[in-house]
């Protein structure tokens, strides 16, 4: 469940391109490869970047990871998938803490300027009804993040002019005397914070931070097809950067209610079914719910207790591997507990029914007779 981020994995920020994804590739692989590598978990780690190289490089599969993070390929067929560490209760929508902050293009300009950094990606756990995992749908949320300040624009204050202490450069060099001579020492401006500028006024409404907290109501898609533990990735919707850096992402991780009626096992959904012993012997035609209304089913005479049926392209049609699954109709023939006395009648002549031949017990017994 918690698999690195790919990008992550290759160090290149998600703008990379793709000569820049092929490099960092390169000189991983160099790195980590079992047969030369003398690094701890060298093959643990090989395969981690294979595998992100694999993803990344291939511009179809790295557009559905943008978007839906690994569980565009976790939930392809087959298996429940993640149910791990996951908070079921129905307490709504948790907010979670800021969860990861990449630190790619956090540059610092020479003097100690006013550093770039980017904002922390968010993390949202949103839990939703069967039908919506099914269908889709919208859902407005509100997150509360980190902002740019709408006073200052994020710079924190106003009317700036270069820091009188350290005429710009950020640093004050002090004379420090010891008893081995005297020294030069280089530290960060206190007047400034090392930023080489002062503002006349400071942002109060800010604190001279450039930014505020502030609620943002967004409106989510809910993609087809989404299962617990599926991620969608909201690019620049997570927290502000400051000074200029890119806004953080947010992640919207999902948790889906199960079903009483329809279980769903990757794209594919599973229902019982009961028959009554004569529609199982005799054949019959029945009405079947699905995720799509209702359809006819044609059960064959003869049905075996168990039996799975399939109607095709019923199941799950996901967003998010963009496949189509089926729905499976398990056979539950259900005996009678209460007859009456013709009812009664009628299941005594039934049972001069020979089992068939060809049943295992039958030819068990045989043996033993012979
Ligand atoms: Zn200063
Ligand atoms: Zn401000």
């Amino acid at each position: 469940m918690d698999k690195k981020d790919y990008y992550e994995v290759l160090g290149v920020p998600k703008t990379a391109t793709q000569d820049e994804i092929k490099s960092a590739f390169r000189k991983l692989a160099k790195k980590y490869h079992p047969d030369v590598s003398k690094e701890e978990n060298a093959a643990e780690k090989f395969k981690e970047v294979q595998e992100a190289y694999a993803v990344l490089s291939d511009e179809n599969k790295r557009k559905q990871y943008d978007q839906f993070g690994h569980s565009a390929f976790t939930n392809a067929s087959g298996g429940f998938s993640g149910f791990d560490g996951f908070d079921f209760s129905d307490a709504g929508d948790i907010f979670e803490e800021v969860f990861r902050n990449f630190g790619f293009n956090t540059s610092s300009s020479r003097g100690g300027k006013k550093r770039r950094q980017n904002g922390s990606d968010l993390l949202y756990r949103m839990t939703v009804s069967f039908e919506e995992s099914v269908h889709g749908g919208k859902r407005d949320i509100e997150v509360e993040c980190e902002d740019t300040c709408d006073e200052c624009h994020g710079i924190g204050g106003f009317n700036s002019h270069t820091c009188p202490e350290c005429k710009g450069s950020g640093t004050v060099t002090r004379q420090q005397s010891t008893m081995f001579g005297s020294f030069l020492t280089k530290t960060t401006c206190s007047h400034c914070g090392g930023t080489g500028t002062s503002f006349e006024k400071l942002c109060t409404s800010c604190r001279g931070t450039g930014k505020v907290v502030k609620k943002k109501t967004l409106t989510i898609t809910i993609p087809k097809g989404i299962d617990t533990g599926s991620r969608l990735r909201l690019a620049g919707k997570g927290e502000a950067g400051v000074n200029g850096g890119s806004p953080g992402d947010l992640y919207i991780e999902f948790a889906v209610k199960e079903d009483n009626f329809f279980k769903r096992e990757g794209n594919d959904i599973l229902i019982e079914v009961p028959l009554t012993i004569t529609e199982a012997v005799l054949g019959c035609k029945k009405e079947i719910p699905t995720l799509y209304g209702n359809a006819m089913l044609t059960i064959p005479d003869g049905t075996k207790n168990g039996s799975k049926l399939r109607l095709k392209g019923k199941g799950i049609d996901s967003d998010i591997n963009g496949k189509k699954g089926d729905m499976y109709v398990i056979i539950n023939v259900v005996i009678p507990t209460k007859i009456n006395k013709k009812q009664k009648e009628l299941f005594k002549l039934l049972s001069e029914t020979e089992l068939d031949d060809e049943n295992e017990f039958i030819k068990y017994n045989k043996k033993l007779k012979d």
